[in-house]
């Protein structure tokens, strides 16, 4: 049949177009289709808190996330645990939609004993894996809502030397679960000689201890000159020294992003020094903007996709088959899973159960048979 087809094609077809069936156009089928469905990302942020992650998120993404948000003081914080917040909003930009979650860690790092405080966070990590399974394993596997988190935005504070032992251990205890990427928060607190400093301390110690952070993918050999510049920029700049705000302000006649200080008095009037987000030299929020929403929003969630839930799923089968060997019974936290043929210990489990039914229900019918006997 497709000969037959191809013969007519090529017979009906101007010598030009003879080759040309239609294929070339599923690039924008696929792009409809995705536009019309709209995008979704979610996006944690972990640090301790006044580290600007609201800040930071509300700049990033032009929004205003907290408005009501209750703040705690010093007592409320001792024991406070770590509570896991989500915020949704709904961004819309020339027609395509994109559907953002804030996974918000308030707590983290805050209380006196930070023993394990990074527990609660990879529980919510595995559960919104383990929800993903469920759903995957169901029948309705069309309509499933992926809760999995993309993308962890880690706040290391900028007033130390480098990483502090809570970093080292919550970084470790989330790398192979979710695409970390460190910050040097409230870079401007420091001098550009010491954020290069801070930057490749932070870098040996990552290396140094062996933490995972998400990997900027290779750079295609094909890619022009500017674009595999702008790669590398990317690479070298992690961890990114980030400043947050929400203040519009007037800089060389622009209408930037950026934080306003008072600096000293000049004759009784305020002089003002301006740290413009949008100036690239003076920090890197512009280049984690760019790569977090413009270039590698996708591989982050194939990235989760791909090999974090992938871990999960492998070890929770591990699990579940080995559980099942143990016990010669399908109990499970994760239901409905095909099963190729049940092993050799569980078809005999089900014969000497059958037995024991089919004995049960001669006894019944012995004393259903002596009561009828007796009544007569
Ligand atoms: P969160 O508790 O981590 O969400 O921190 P917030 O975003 O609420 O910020 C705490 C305080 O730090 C606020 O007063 C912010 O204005 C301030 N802040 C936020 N980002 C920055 C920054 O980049 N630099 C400086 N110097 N202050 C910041």
């Amino acid at each position: 049949f497709i000969s037959g087809l191809m013969m007519r094609l090529t017979a009906q077809t101007p010598a030009d177009e003879k080759q040309y069936v239609g294929f070339a156009t599923l690039p924008n089928q696929v792009h409809r289709k995705s536009v019309k469905k709209g995008f979704d990302f979610t996006l944690m942020v972990a640090g301790e808190s006044g580290m600007g992650k609201s800040t930071l998120v509300n700049s990033l993404f032009l929004t205003d996330l907290y408005k009501d948000r209750k703040l705690l003081n010093a007592e409320e914080r001792i024991n406070q645990t770590v509570e896991i917040i989500k915020h949704t909003v709904d961004i819309e930009e020339k027609g395509v939609k994109l559907k953002l979650t804030i996974v918000d860690t308030p707590g983290f790092g805050d209380a006196v004993n930070n023993n394990e405080c990074w527990k609660p966070i990879t529980d919510y990590i595995d559960q919104q894996f383990e929800q993903y399974f469920r759903d995957e394993s169901g029948l309705n596997r069309k309509n499933i809502q992926d809760n999995r988190v993309h993308c962890c935005l880690y706040f290391i504070p900028p007033f130390g030397h480098g990483l502090r032992p809570v970093d080292v251990e919550f970084m470790k205890a989330l790398h192979e679960k979710v695409n970390i990427i460190p910050l040097i928060a409230k870079a401007d607190c420091l001098t550009p000689n010491e954020i290069k400093k801070l930057k490749d301390r932070i870098r040996e110690e990552i290396d140094k201890f062996g933490i995972k952070v998400y990997q900027f993918p290779e750079c295609d050999s094909d890619e022009d000159e500017e674009f595999k510049q702008l790669d590398k920029e990317l690479k070298e700049c992690t961890p990114f020294a980030v400043i947050g705000s929400n203040t519009v302000v007037e800089a060389r006649g622009q209408r930037v992003r950026g934080r306003l200080y008072p600096w000293g008095i000049v004759e009784g009037m305020h002089t003002h020094i301006f740290h413009v987000l949008e100036n690239q030299s003076h920090c890197d929020f512009v280049k984690l903007r760019n790569m977090l929403i413009r270039s590698h929003m996708h591989d982050l969630k194939d990235v989760t996709c791909d090999v974090h839930y992938e871990n999960y799923r492998a070890q929770c089968i591990q699990e579940m088959t080995s559980k099942l060997a143990q016990d010669n019974r399908m109990e499970s936290p994760i239901p409905i899973l095909p099963l190729s043929t049940p092993d050799v210990d569980t078809e005999k489990l089900i014969k000497m159960k059958d037995e024991e039914l089919k004995r049960m229900q001669e006894m019944l019918n012995k004393m259903q048979q002596q009561m009828h006997d007796k009544e007569q």
